[in-house]
């Protein structure tokens, strides 16, 4: 079965990282909620996609220079407004939730990874009974090299239509098994059939992320990936319901 993952707790139906869009993600039937994760200044550890607050928010600055109080005053710009989560309250919101945690390690300003973050990720899931239900994803091999080192929980390398066009699909199925990363998630635009069996028959996993539209969802659904990450997870439950003639999970 094709798992669904809410993007950011479902961006086009309930703004980006918001508290009411992580809570409907609880209670909704589908696999996993993806979010992204960075360090304040004083420690903790915010559910926010940009490392800015510029663009998501009424307010301005780098979160890792920021302390969580300040994180937390900023409204988030859409309906329902609401503040970014700490990394401890998307763990209360999903602990009895059947819905597990994708959890994106995201670099700093300028897209370097932020030192010595990843094994604080690690443990304040592991202390919130949320660890042993999370696969991790990121962007950069760094980041999964650090994962790896740290957690055997499984993880997966997201591949931009960039990477993948520069290095071509047989590379980057080296680079992940060079880097014993054992799925590899495109944008579902850049998604095909040949890419998946290629990818498969390295004995990796195959998902992609992206899938918003109506016909991105269908898409990902035929190709059978592992998992796809979606603005639209409501869209992508009632397809797969549809699909399945109606009936529900
Ligand atoms: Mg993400």
């Amino acid at each position: 079965m094709t798992r669904i993952a809410s993007h950011r707790g479902g961006t086009l139906e309930f703004g980006d990282s918001t508290p009411r869009g992580f809570k409907a993600t609880a209670q909704m039937a589908l696999e996993e909620v993806e979010f992204d994760v960075h360090p304040t200044a004083d420690g903790a550890i915010m559910v926010h996609h940009d490392a800015t607050l510029d663009g998501t928010t009424d307010r301005c600055g780098v979160i890792a220079e920021l302390t969580e109080a300040d994180v937390r005053s900023a409204v988030i710009d859409y309906g329902a407004g609401g503040h970014p989560l700490s990394l401890p309250e998307l763990c209360a919101i999903f602990r009895e939730s059947e819905v597990d945690f994708r959890c994106e390690i995201k670099p700093g300003v300028g897209g370097i990874p932020y030192p010595d973050f990843v094994p604080r990720v690690v443990e304040m899931l592991e202390r919130e009974g949320m660890l042993h239900r999370t696969t991790f994803s990121s962007f950069l091999v760094p980041s999964l090299d650090a994962l790896g080192k740290e957690t055997d929980r499984p993880l997966l390398w997201l591949v931009s239509p960039p990477v993948l066009g520069q290095l071509g699909a047989p590379a980057v199925v080296e680079t992940a098994l060079a880097h014993d990363i054992p799925e590899i998630s495109v944008h579902v635009d850049t998604a095909t059939l040949s890419l998946k069996q290629t990818v498969n028959d390295a004995g990796l996993a195959f998902g992609c992320w992206a899938a918003h539209t109506a016909q991105q969802i269908e898409k990902a659904f035929a190709l059978g990936v592992k998992v796809f990450t979606t603005d639209r997870p409501s869209l992508a439950i009632a397809i797969r319901d549809q699909q399945r003639g109606g009936s529900p999970r």
